[in-house]
């Protein structure tokens, strides 16, 4: 059926998403932070205002082309599960996007010029929600085996995105996970009040029904070899992720009460999912600093709120960024612009172009009592600081608990670096334009490949790296290509 064109929808209807709960609500519990219920509608109205420009930016905004007019005109003509087969297209997992992309889709939504842009993410998340509800989405085994195996290691949303598309072509796929669930920072990372774990145990149940095996609570590197891996599986993709943290490059860090986000946020996800913690430190009646203003930091004020803090301020490096687009940021690229966040809105403390110079002991029992720092101008170039000005060289804050989560580096390990497989500059694992590293055969996708980024791109990466599998084991592939943009991922703090 030809897509209809709505061209007076955004005229009809204001832009109205699913939207979150009240922030004093939502901060005093675990539950989604999201409207658990939405109105079909409503997200038909919502779907109405896509123009169906012609040249849909929307599609080249996301970073794994989500055939985004179709699934909108879809949802207007109340035909929900050909959105779901149209949305299922391009993305394996959409609810995992749904619920945690930050849309740069609609950064790019033609409206977003000069209005308001479609809620693409809100119509993403109502689809699949509805696909779960209904009863929908269902396993879908491969109709034939190849004699070919395959080994994915790593589970996060790039590992289980081609382990899906892999075993869909028909191959035998085993997924080694060091941790003792699969998810990747889906499951352990991303708090349970941004995404319930359920969302992720619902498509791990849908992947073993295909046929996919996991191994958990094994560690490739430690527990199984590489030269193992090699022996039994004719491929094998490396998906585990970017999470050696970025060093805070200051006196103090080896206190007590110091730790990166990663030490601190999974703790919490663990909690909350019945499972044994590895310390018992929580944010409960502490003065919290967050030293990073990025997406990580945010969770971090969100868990700490949630815990109990007695105060929690969170520090980013950078200025505040402007409340309209600079000249140098022009549509359809993703936005540099201030929002606040949802951790902001809940009402933490935030502080700008605060450079942090030391974690103080003050009383000598080897605890962190005080974040010190200036308060600075920076001159910046392409984006870049390259100057400062110091405004006040005595900015303190009291600190119990140092929450560092200013980026990652790269991932953690070479579990295959005896096989030859190389780390590039970036600290990334270098690849070609296969994917393939410098190990035959051993493929790398996700943050693992390209760097810390967002969820969207780590399943473009698996879907790409399995077609590229796909044609290393058969000669040809019928995997759909992948990123068909020319976006660059979007870095991660
Ligand atoms: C706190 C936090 C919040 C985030 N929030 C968002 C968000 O809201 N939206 C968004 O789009 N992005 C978000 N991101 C980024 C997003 O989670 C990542 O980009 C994405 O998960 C990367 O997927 P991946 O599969 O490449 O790696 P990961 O999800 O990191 O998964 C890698 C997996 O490999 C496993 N592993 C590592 N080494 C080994 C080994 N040797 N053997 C076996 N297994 C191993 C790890 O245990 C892990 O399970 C967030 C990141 C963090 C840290
Ligand atoms: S995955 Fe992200 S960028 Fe793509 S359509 Fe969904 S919300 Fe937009």
């Amino acid at each position: 059926m030809p897509r209809e064109h709505h061209p007076d929808g955004y005229l009809k209807h204001q832009r109205d998403s699913i939207g979150k709960r009240d922030p004093s609500e939502r901060a005093e519990d675990y539950s989604e932070i999201w409207k658990p219920d939405w109105d079909p509608e409503h997200l038909k109205d919502q779907g109405e205002r896509c123009v169906d420009c012609g040249v849909p930016t929307c599609m080249s905004g996301c970073p794994i082309g989500n055939r985004i007019p179709e699934w909108n005109d879809l949802v207007h003509k109340e035909d929900w599960k050909e959105a779901l087969e149209q949305l299922h297209a391009t993305n394996n997992f959409p609810e995992f996007t749904g619920y945690t992309c930050p849309a740069p889709c609609e950064d790019a939504c033609v409206l977003s010029y000069n209005d308001d842009p479609v809620t693409i993410k809100s119509i993403e998340r109502a689809i699949v929600d509805k696909g779960w509800k209904e009863g929908w989405i269902k396993p879908e085994p491969p109709a034939e085996r190849t004699d070919h195996s395959v080994a994915i290691i790593g589970s996060g949303p790039a590992g289980l995105a081609a382990a899906q598309q892999l075993n869909r072509a028909g191959h035998h796929v085993t997924v080694y996970e060091r941790d003792d669930e699969i998810g990747g920072l889906m499951m352990y990372g991303i708090p349970d009040f941004k995404f319930a774990k359920k969302r992720v145990e619902q498509r791990v149940d849908q992947l073993r029904k295909e046929g996919i095996s996991f191994e958990t609570n094994a560690e490739v590197g430690a527990d199984v070899s590489a030269e193992q891996l090699r022996e039994q599986y004719d491929a094998s993709c490396l998906a585990i992720g970017a999470q050696k943290h970025r060093e805070l490059p200051v006196p103090g860090t080896d206190l007590d009460g110091v730790m990166p986000a990663m030490d601190f946020l999974p703790q919490e996800n663990r909690r909350q999912n019945g499972k044994a913690v590895d310390h018992g430190v929580t944010a409960g009646g502490k003065n919290v600093v967050v030293v990073g203003g990025g997406s990580t930091g945010s969770d971090c004020v969100a868990t700490s709120h949630r815990q109990g803090a007695k105060q929690v301020v969170q520090i980013g490096i950078n200025e505040k960024p402007p409340s309209e687009r600079p000249d140098h940021n022009p549509w359809p690229e993703a936005a540099q612009v201030y929002k606040k966040t949802y951790a902001q809105e809940e009402g933490a403390a935030e502080e700008f172009a605060i450079n942090t110079t030391e974690l103080a002991d003050l009383d000598g029992d080897g605890h962190v009592d005080e974040l010190r720092a200036e308060k600075v101008n920076w001159t910046y170039e392409n984006g870049n600081r390259v100057d400062k000005t110091v405004v006040d060289d005595n900015f303190c804050i009291p600190a119990d608990l140092v929450l560092i989560a200013i980026g990652f580096t790269g991932p953690e390990s070479n579990p295959f670096g005896s096989l030859g497989v190389q780390i590039a500059d970036d600290g990334t694992f270098a690849t070609d334009d296969r994917l393939m590293t410098d190990a035959e055969g051993v493929f790398a996708a996700g943050d693992a490949r390209m760097g810390a980024s967002l969820v969207v791109w780590a399943i473009g990466e698996g879907r790409d790296a399995a077609r590229h599998i796909d044609r290393y084991l058969m000669g040809e592939s019928k995997l759909p290509a992948s990123l068909q943009t020319q976006n660059e991922p979007l870095a991660f703090k």
